[in-house]
């Protein structure tokens, strides 16, 4: 870990910009919570369905924790897996009952199988598991942390197994003409902003998944095309593609983005391409004409997080005018965040990190002048002790809207907030020091 030495702002450390950023070395910290808790609050999120998770005491009390944390409302079933019944083999029979209680609880309609490290090490057999019982289907959820190794990422597995069981059983209702599925979990008005500008396109958005019910699983099965508004969202896509789903690759991000975004839906979708020009050229006004004020300009801003969101939000900051240098991520890199990283170094990102850890953040805090730090708890904390401008990413972004014009100026908002904050925190630096 590299040592961390508070410094005042006005003594920031030097950025040799010759120098290329280098990654930090050592990454045996913990990065962020268990990956499964994306898959666990997605799944536990879902009315009627009772998730039984098959994993060691352990990991249950600080999943279980955590999920009650997120307002998850409901009990994880689980069955007790401590080392006796481990190393006994009895972890299939452990499961198979857990399944049968979670089955008799009120109201459920599916029971997600969560399987964790310890069930996977030990290996738990999908085909001895049973498929459905009373009526009720059984789904199995692997997300190991060895081969899941983001919570985003745990999210898209979870979404994936659930879409795959549930997206054929509306087939014979048809497909909705001109419709999309939106895949995010993302604030509230953010599903309403798209399909506000949709409609004026004359296509909607049928449904945004994680969804909160099964029927909504089954609705997106009859979705024209399908879009994954944040990039980790992978093999959902492909589960929504293998069904005939039309996939629209980016997010509706900033003035760039958003009418690139509605370009790709219209094509998608076949619809009228001088509608579909002009409802865009209207959304990129609209966006260009905030922007003209440059309000982030002269900024140096650091943005990291494990939300997996991270790269959009960098892109925001930078056609509001901000410098972003370093952008890191818990997410891996992949075909969808491809374009969002050409876009960005383009625009004079040196480093984008994907799997990162918190040295990569120390060690990027070190080595450029930032102004405003949007990061994780820890590197939030580490910042503020430099007498700079910290936010935790995550509370910052699921608080208000995000895409389209209207959610870019309102997330640009509170960067602008956070930077006219900035003598605050070099009192609070004074302070401490005396
Ligand atoms: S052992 Fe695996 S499932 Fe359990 S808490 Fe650790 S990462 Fe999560």
């Amino acid at each position: 870990m590299p040592e961390i030495i508070p410094l005042n702002p006005t003594e920031k450390p030097d950025t040799n910009a010759s120098e290329a950023f280098q990654p930090g070395t050592c990454k045996l910290h913990p990065q962020s919570m268990c990956p499964a808790f994306g898959a666990l609050r997605v799944l536990s999120r879902i009315e009627g369905a009772q998730p039984a998770m098959i994993t060691d005491t352990g990991c249950l009390y600080g999943l279980t924790f955590v999920t009650h944390f997120y307002a998850a409302r409901k009990s994880i079933v689980a069955p007790a897996l401590g080392t006796a019944e481990l190393s006994s083999g009895k972890i299939q029979e452990a499961a198979n009952a857990a399944i049968a209680e979670a089955a008799r609880e009120p109201n459920v309609s599916m029971i997600p199988v969560i399987s964790l490290c310890v069930a996977e090490t030990a290996g738990l057999a999908e085909e001895l598991l049973p498929t459905e019982v009373n009526g009720k289907p059984v789904i199995l959820v692997r997300v190991p942390a060895y081969a899941i190794h983001s919570h985003p990422e745990a999210k898209d597995v979870a979404l994936a197994a659930v879409l795959k069981r549930f997206i054929n059983t509306d087939a014979e209702a048809g497909i909705e003409e001109k419709s999309i599925v939106l895949l995010g979990e993302v604030f509230p008005a953010d599903p309403l902003i798209i399909d506000g500008v949709l409609r004026k396109m004359g296509a909607r958005v049928l449904v945004t998944l994680p969804g909160r019910h099964v029927d909504e699983l089954r609705l997106a099965g009859r979705g024209t095309a399908v879009a994954a508004l944040h990039p980790f969202y992978r093999e959902s896509l492909a589960c929504m593609r293998a069904h005939g789903a039309a996939v629209v690759g980016g997010a509706p991000i900033g003035a760039d983005g958003s009418a690139a975004w509605l370009r790709a839906v219209g094509a998608a979708l076949e619809l009228d391409d001088d509608l579909v020009e002009q409802v865009a050229a209207e959304e990129e006004q609209q966006a260009r004409d905030f922007l003209a004020a440059q309000p982030l300009k002269g900024a140096t801003v650091l943005v990291s997080g494990y939300e997996g969101s991270e790269m959009l939000y960098a892109r925001l900051l930078i056609e509001a005018g901000a410098h972003v240098p370093y952008v890191s991520t818990s997410i891996g890199a992949s075909m969808f965040t491809a374009s969002d990283e050409a876009w960005l170094k383009a625009r004079g990102t040196e480093a984008v990190i994907y799997r990162k850890s918190l040295e990569d953040d120390v060690q990027a805090l070190d080595h450029w002048q930032f102004d405003l730090v949007i990061g994780t708890t820890t590197v939030a904390a580490y910042a503020k002790e430099r007498g700079l401008p910290a936010i935790y990413y995550t509370n910052m972004l699921s608080v208000r809207p995000f895409f389209m014009s209207s959610g870019m100026i309102a997330s640009i908002g509170i960067a602008q907030e956070m930077l006219n904050r900035t003598s605050i925190y070099a009192q609070m630096l004074d302070f401490f020091k005396e």
